[in-house]
């Protein structure tokens, strides 16, 4: 049953997953919407995108039909074996090379273990979901799906908020048009402008971080991958680890394809004005230099890879001005390690529609906005933290775990259940009742 109109306007800013799931469980309040996009159409770049159970649960609370779409473009291991997890963590170089290696940085530690490329170090199990991956863009073709026609508005860049007397937010665009509205969530993405309105341009948390990682992305034809890796590596979802770096690869498009994602660490600035960057396949493997038998392998199979640098968010002190907040990556962008970001943004589009569904005026708008940041702040804040330590656990770099197997094993079992276990309806619950 269609609920019924509420009497209020919500702009959204930015059509990615964030945006897009905002304005869809917004619709399904009764709320009315418009979503403005700078560019000419929705668009996602990269190609996989993991989903923590979690984020699952967030998306058919926000609009029970999706988890029908979903299921039609998922992607899961194909091993029977294999259903539940979600990476298998192994090493990724052989012992010698890592001493060497780990001796040139940090001659005090000492590998003492015959350690072998390809061992086992642990196995990571996400409930039922186990790995469970998408194409980008199918995904965001089963959102677009759901919003009416006349909701987004293309080609709309948004510069500047002004806000008027009585509360009503003015918006302007770079094209020279504004429009009214009575309540704005900026969801524009990690080089957000709407971050820079809210806490204003000097802010010390404004800005990304590069956060001393960039990856290498690339696809790879999972028959040419099988070929090279065998079977049950190649279509089931792997970590390697090694010295300040890891590679992961899981299958895509129902199995067609191997997603690849190769990370390593720099020190110092990015130090290029543009995040994504072409790159030379040599580059990337002589990057790779003294690493295994898989990891070359499928490294060597990338065509035309792409380099990301990799940006977080220092924590913002507030999602909320007034009658103005901030949603996905422009509250907390994070580093991708533990493919939990876009389901933050998910997350947080669930609880701020059920919070907005619940009041009945524009002057309660605030107190909305107020529920949410208290409720969602810390939780996704955490995720970026822990996401950079996840990240230094699978490339040794963590010094409370050194080089110990046995205690990266004990870690990476557990340090990921309170991102995909948690109760959003628990989490819903409470918001309800600080609105209240
Ligand atoms: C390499 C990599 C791998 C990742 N893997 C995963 C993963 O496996 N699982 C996971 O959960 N997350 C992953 N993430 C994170 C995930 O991609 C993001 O958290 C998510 O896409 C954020 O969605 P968003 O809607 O908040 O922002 P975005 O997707 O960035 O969307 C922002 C939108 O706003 C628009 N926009 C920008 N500025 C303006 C403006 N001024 N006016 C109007 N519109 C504007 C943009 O055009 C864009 O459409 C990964 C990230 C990276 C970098």
């Amino acid at each position: 049953m269609a609920a019924e109109k509420k009497p209020f306007h919500v702009a959204v800013v930015g059509g990615g997953i964030g945006g897009l799931c905002l304005a869809i469980g917004l619709l399904r309040q009764g709320v009315s919407v418009t979503l403005y996009e700078a560019a000419s159409e929705f668009k996602e770049i990269g190609a996989g995108i993991g989903f923590g159970p979690n984020a699952l649960r967030a998306l058919e609370q926000i609009d029970p039909s999706l988890r029908a779409s979903y299921e039609t473009i998922q992607t899961s291991n194909p091993s029977p074996n294999r259903k539940s997890t979600w990476f298998q963590f192994q090493l990724g170089m052989k012992s010698q090379n890592w001493s060497k290696l780990q001796a040139s940085t940090n001659p005090t530690e000492k590998i003492t273990e015959t350690w072998q490329d390809g061992q086992k170090v642990a196995t990571v199990t996400a409930g039922k979901t186990g790995q469970l991956s998408f194409h980008r863009a199918h995904f965001l073709d089963i959102l677009v799906a759901l919003v009416p026609k006349d909701v987004p508005k293309f080609g709309k860049k948004l510069v500047d908020i002004e806000e008027l007397e009585g509360g009503k937010l003015e918006m302007k665009f770079a094209d020279g048009t504004t429009a009214q509205t009575d309540a704005v969530v900026g969801c524009d993405g990690v080089k957000s402008r709407t971050r820079a309105l809210l806490l204003g341009p000097d802010h010390p948390a404004v800005s990304p971080r590069f956060t001393g990682k960039y990856a290498y992305r690339g696809l790879i034809p999972m028959e040419q991958a099988v070929e090279a890796l065998g079977d049950e590596v190649a279509r089931n979802s792997q970590l390697y680890m090694g010295h300040h770096g890891h590679v992961l690869t899981f299958p895509i498009e129902k199995g067609k394809t191997m997603n690849v994602v190769a990370f390593r660490s720099k020190e110092g600035e990015w130090g290029d004005e543009k995040w994504v960057l072409p790159m030379e396949r040599w580059v990337m493997l002589r990057d790779y230099e003294g690493w295994g038998e898989n990891v070359m392998k499928i490294l060597s199979m990338i065509k035309r890879p792409d380099v990301w640098g990799l940006f977080d968010h220092p924590h913002a002190p507030t999602y909320y001005r007034k009658r103005f907040a901030i949603l996905g990556d422009a509250a907390h962008a994070s580093t991708p390690h533990q493919g939990a970001g876009a389901g933050q943004a998910v997350e947080d589009a669930f609880i701020l529609s059920r919070l907005i569904g619940k009041i009945s005026s524009a002057d309660e708008i605030e107190k909305a906005f107020k529920a949410y940041d208290a409720i969602r702040r810390p939780r996704s804040q955490k995720v970026v933290e822990t996401s950079r330590d996840a990240a230094a656990v699978y490339e040794f770099e963590d010094d409370s775990l050194g080089t110990d197997l046995e205690k990266v094993r004990a870690t990476l079992e557990i340090r990921y259940k309170w991102i995909w276990d948690e109760d959003m309806n628990e989490h819903l619950r409470q918001a309800m009742e600080l609105m209240d």
